[in-house]
């Protein structure tokens, strides 16, 4: 049965009201609950305000760096320290390296921008800050749903305003039909809602396409960022020092770098970050983080270390060029489901906090003044005048620059960062376009050189399924595919034909699988498997498929992966 059948033969779903409903447990959607409820405070007024999140608690799908600019954080909890809040461990040293194959080679200090230096910021957990921000949220009166995915929006009856979200059904079968434990979705209402899904939130990107709010920007551009959490010796542990590479194993026309973080409790947080905008289709993201660990001067940090965290996710890196409008009527965009990522700082956890705080504002603002369901414009106008604007309209030629290949892009980005800055100029007198989207740039497999990676040692690099498994992700198996095809004949007739069978290789929990079996009489046939009950939910495939033809979906609340201190 189609979702709409459900609803039609076992509706109408039950309906709960709200003032403000909120899409999205993460940093952007707890900050803006928070706020309202701050502000109802301190006018002595009520609001009402609800958080959904589909992992299992806030914080359980939330996988990051990180290096948090405190800036945000500080202007929603000027007492943060008092609060206890996880952000224990201050920056104490910043080496930016640029690769060869096997040397690497140091920025001076006094060359690195400003904007680049990590003085002042912290080492955290974003997973370990969410869960307390959940925490506040809760002690302020925020009502937090974790375990309940938001699976469609709901609109006015005209179609013209949002109006709230529907709940995922629960207790239905592989097949699409009710079983035993079967619960209808609800409707949550607000006199606004505030989608703050993160990376390629699967509702922003429909309210994006209804509302056409990208119409005029250039096209959004993302990364997927696989990440490992390490234990290390005593001896090995430097708190507060923070590594970015560039160069190796990217060539110079793929946008990719590095990162390793020291935390406190002997723990090194480290990834790798690769453009989807890259074009070679035999490339394997995963295969090439594993890659980097191998470099010498990244290497040296890991010595008797263990592995002992590991996940994925997309990171929105379009910035101010490609940001969409982030209002309509009856609801906003927050945080990395509008875009508001410095890519060039790899930061958005103070841009989530802060544009949470903004839409926040607009909405108490509004419900105040009686008002509902209209657009919240003094968000977007309260956000041009912002600190955060101000710091992505000088990065805001970042990715494109990269796009002209590693060398062009290192230079611009030293010029449009460095010297101009030194000259009194905030932000570079040119603006460069993107013109493609992320899914439009693989070259034919014929036409790319394949790579070769070598074999994972089990000690240092591994494989993905030994992977997915620290991830502790888990679905419920007996429900529908939450990782639909438009049309199921594209994969073998176009992916593998053409670009053979990517999603293989981008696909960072080793969900797509091409498998051959005999049909009989001599004759073999190809079928994509896809095992999405080992979707960490970064949404690449909903972003790079070539044709478009994968579409993600939310499944039933709490499944995907439990990070911990990820
Ligand atoms: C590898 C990597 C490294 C990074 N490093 C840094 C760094 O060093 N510093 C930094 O500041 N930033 C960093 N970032 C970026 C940072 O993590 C994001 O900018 C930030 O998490 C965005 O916050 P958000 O609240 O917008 O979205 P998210 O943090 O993604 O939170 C969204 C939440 O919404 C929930 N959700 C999504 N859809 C639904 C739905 N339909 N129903 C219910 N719940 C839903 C998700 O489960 C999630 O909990 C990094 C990102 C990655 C991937
Ligand atoms: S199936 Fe898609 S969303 Fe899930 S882990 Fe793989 S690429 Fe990411």
């Amino acid at each position: 049965m189609t979702p709409a059948e459900i609803l039609a033969q076992y509706g109408p779903r039950e309906a709960m009201d709200y003032d403000v409903v909120v899409v999205g447990g993460g940093p952007g959607g707890l900050a803006t609950a928070i706020r309202l409820k701050q502000l109802a405070a301190a006018k002595g007024s009520e609001i009402s305000v609800v958080v959904l999140e589909k992992g299992s608690e806030p914080g359980a799908h939330i996988l990051s760096g990180a290096v948090m600019d405190p800036q945000a954080i500080t202007e929603l909890f000027p007492n943060w320290q008092e609060l206890g809040a996880p952000l224990k461990q201050p920056v104490t040293g910043d080496e930016v390296l640029f690769l060869s194959e096997t040397g690497a080679t140091s920025t001076p200090q006094w060359l690195i921008p400003a904007c680049f230096h990590n003085h002042g910021n912290y080492v955290i957990s974003l997973g370990a800050v969410t869960k307390w921000l959940g925490e506040q949220a809760e002690a302020l009166g925020v009502e937090i749903f974790p375990g309940f995915a938001a699976a469609e929006v709901v609109y006015t009856d005209d179609g013209s305003a949002v109006k709230g979200i529907a709940t995922g059904n629960l207790g239905i079968g592989k097949d699409g039909v009710p079983n035993d434990s079967f619960q209808l979705g609800m409707a949550l209402l607000g006199k606004y809602t505030v989608f703050a899904e993160g990376s390629r939130g699967n509702l922003g990107k429909q309210l994006i396409a209804k509302f056409k709010l990208d119409e005029g920007c250039d096209p959004q551009s993302y990364a997927l960022g696989i990440k490992e959490l390490w234990e290390v010796p005593a001896d090995k542990a430097r708190p507060g020092h923070v590594v970015h590479t560039a160069g190796w194993p990217m060539n110079s026309e793929t946008y990719g770098g590095g990162f390793l973080y020291h935390l406190e409790g002997n723990k090194i947080t480290l990834g790798f970050v690769t453009g989807l905008d890259y074009k070679n289709p035999w490339l394997s993201p995963f295969e090439e983080m594993q890659r980097w660990k191998t470099h010498p001067a990244i290497r040296a940090h890991l010595e008797g270390a263990k592995r002992i965290g590991y996940g994925a996710r997309a990171i929105t890196a379009g910035g101010l060029l490609s940001l969409p409008k982030t209002v309509f009527p009856g609801g906003a965009l927050v945080g990395c489901d509008a875009g508001y990522l410095n890519a060039a700082r790899i930061k958005g956890s103070h841009a989530a906090i802060k544009t949470g705080m903004l839409a926040a504002d607009a909405a108490f603002e509004a419900i105040t003044a009686g008002r509902q369901h209209d657009e919240l414009v003094a968000y977007p106008a309260a956000f041009e005048q912002s600190w955060l604007h101000a710091e992505l309209n000088q990065s805001r030629n970042f990715k494109q620059w990269f796009k002209k290949g590693s060398t062009v892009g290192t230079l611009m980005t030293g010029i449009e960062q460095w010297l101009l800055p030194k000259l009194g100029m905030k932000s570079p007198p040119w603006t460069i376009h993107r013109t493609v989207a992320d899914h439009n740039t693989l070259r034919t497999a014929a036409e790319s050189p394949k790579i070769d990676y070598p074999k994972p040692d089990g000690k240092l690099t591994f494989d993905r399924l030994s992977s997915v498994f620290i991830s502790n992700t888990n679905h419920e198996e007996n429900q529908p595919a939450h990782l639909t095809l438009k049309d199921a004949s594209v994969p073998v007739a176009i992916n593998l034909a053409t670009y053979a069978g990517p999603e293989s290789r981008y696909c960072p929990a080793g969900v797509y699988e091409y498998v051959t079996t005999d049909a009989g009489a001599g004759v073999e046939t190809t079928r994509l498997q896809i095992n999405a009950q080992n979707c960490v939910h970064c949404k690449t495939c909903d972003i790079k498929d070539p044709t478009q033809n994968i579409v993600w979906v939310t499944p039933e609340g709490g499944g995907g992966p439990n990070y911990a201190g990820m």
